[in-house]
């Protein structure tokens, strides 16, 4: 058998596809085995956050995903006479140096992260292939691939990645068990071009007569999706007949063309488990959420993004493998707000009781009108426990958080930090080190920014923090309250990588 790759993958979706170019850009040799010879066509997802977009800018995508990208002032739930029961600004600015939401096009934005991974030396990509089985011996993972031309190829991995999507066949096969968060609804979802008047809000229209989603795409797609009653069948429901009779009270139907049309079951799941020796789960393969607030692929990505430079270390050797451990404890918890947060919204818009519709809408309205909180939570969750500094005194709120990313001076002009100093670890801190701290950040290979205008000495007052130290994935490891912190959160941040 061939030397072992560092990591193989088993699908090259967005998340499969993400992974393996966080991966590849920083050498580590990738197998990736997709059955499918292209991208899947048919766009699913329509809609990811800043969180996202700063993963893309860390691969060095930005550029190319922003044009495929279309802003949308803000999300709304009407209620059954077309009040507004809820609004969200989804075009709003963010500490991240990026815009809060973005619509876009899946099909286009695959294509952009297969390329990337590919593009990378590191990177092998084996498209039409299906990974057939595979065996944990221990010190690496045996695969069994059926290769395009249908021969049978094996090769070997230090660790298998499972990113095959919702019926991953890794998860099956490592025994590895969902949780079923019950929910289970069918919607029949379609895509058209040529939409005309349409709300400029993505709306979840919460009308019992037929909860509708209507969602202004990009690349001139816009997205449909009605819920089906339970005397309809999902075959009569996807004829372009009954497609354009659901349509009629939103658009001229003269107008569109259907682009595609398809009847999901929304389902929420959670591995109850991400991992079993050396082969772990990432994207759908590990759960699936009830798609209203648009964070299905936000969440893989984001696992994506926890596991690489976890990944990366383990396979260079400076990290043991037990630091892995962290990534389901950190991302499970995450994740299961977010599919919480969508039951919750689902269980709002997929009312079918015109009674129990008045009700909640007459509720929703007094507590919008009282100003008090939106029944649908928006903002990003902490991480779960894992890798961060472990305090007596507590832990600060910004712990386990994304760190902002400043847009600063930069020789073209304006840039964002992350372009500016990198994506290692990173210690941000309201003052330029002294260099005694500059020479024991140099040893720890960490990257200091002191971030000192004004905008950073406002942001560090009001945390009352002189420093923070940030992870690789952007989130924050721990901070110092104190100059005098800083050698012991960095001591901190060396021993919880390599206890
Ligand atoms: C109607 C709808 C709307 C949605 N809207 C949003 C949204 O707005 N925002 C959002 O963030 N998410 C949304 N989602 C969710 C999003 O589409 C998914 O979370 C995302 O596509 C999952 O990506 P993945 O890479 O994990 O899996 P997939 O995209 O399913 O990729 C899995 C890959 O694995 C390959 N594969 C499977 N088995 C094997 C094997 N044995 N060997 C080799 N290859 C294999 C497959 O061919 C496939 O290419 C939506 C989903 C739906 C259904």
């Amino acid at each position: 058998m061939s030397e072992p790759h560092d990591v193989a993958i088993c699908g090259f979706g967005p998340v499969g596809a993400t992974l393996a170019g966080l991966l590849g850009r920083n050498g580590v040799r990738v197998l990736v085995v997709e059955r499918d010879p292209e991208v899947y066509q048919l766009p699913r997802a329509v809609h990811f956050d800043h969180e996202v977009m700063r993963i893309f800018q860390t691969l060095g995508i930005a550029e190319s995903v922003l044009p495929l990208t279309r802003a949308t002032p803000r999300a709304q739930f009407w209620g059954a006479d077309g009040q507004i029961l809820v609004e969200v600004p989804w075009d709003a600015d963010t500490n991240q140096a990026w815009r809060s939401d973005y619509m876009f096009h899946q099909p286009s934005l695959e294509r952009v992260l297969r390329d990337t991974a590919e593009g990378m030396p590191s990177v092998g990509a084996r498209i039409g292939s299906e990974l057939l089985g595979f065996r944990d011996a221990g010190d690496r993972v045996e695969l069994e691939i059926r290769d395009r031309t249908g021969g049978t190829a094996f090769a070997s991995a230090r660790y298998l990645v499972g990113c095959d999507g919702a019926n991953s066949f890794v998860r099956r096969k490592a025994g590895l068990e969902l949780e079923d968060l019950i929910f289970d609804e069918p919607w029949v979802v379609v895509d058209v071009l040529g939409a005309k008047g349409l709300p400029e809000a993505a709306v979840q229209v919460c009308d019992p007569a037929r909860p509708t989603t209507l969602v202004p795409g990009a690349l001139g797609f816009n997205r449909f999706e009605f819920m089906l009653r339970p005397d309809e069948r999902d075959e009569d429901m996807a004829r372009p007949e009954t497609l354009r009779e659901l349509m009629a009270p939103w658009v001229d139907v003269d107008d569109v063309e259907i682009v595609r049309a398809a009847v999901y079951r929304f389902h929420a799941l959670l591995a109850r488990q991400w991992s079993v020796g050396r082969v772990l789960l990432a994207g759908d393969a590990a759960h699936q959420t009830p798609p209203f607030l648009g964070q299905g692929m936000c969440a893989g990505i984001r696992d994506a993004m926890n596991l690489a430079w976890k990944l990366q270390r383990v396979v260079e050797r400076r990290s043991p493998p037990a630091i892995l451990a962290s990534y389901g404890s950190e991302r499970g918890p995450h994740v299961r707000t977010f599919i919480q947060r969508a039951i919750d919204a689902g269980r709002i818009i997929c009312t079918q009781d015109p009674d129990v519709a008045r009700g909640r809408d007459e509720a929703m309205l007094a507590a919008r009108e009282r100003g008090g909180a939106q029944a649908v939570e928006t903002g990003l969750p902490p991480l779960g426990d894992g890798l961060f500094q472990a305090t007596e005194a507590g832990e600060h709120p910004v712990v386990r958080r994304l760190a902002p990313q400043p847009r600063v001076a930069s020789a073209s002009g304006e840039a964002r930090l992350d372009d500016v100093i990198g994506t290692g670890p990173r210690l941000m801190l309201a003052v330029e080190p002294d260099a005694e701290l500059g020479g024991r950040l140099e040893r720890a290979n960490v990257v200091g920014y002191a971030w000192s205008s004004e905008e950073g000495q406002a942001w560090f007052a009001r945390h009352g923090l002189q420093a923070i130290l940030v992870r690789p994935d952007h989130v924050v490891f721990g901070v110092a309250r104190s100059a005098r912190e800083v050698p012991a959160l960095l001591a901190d941040f060396e021993a919880a990588l390599t206890a």
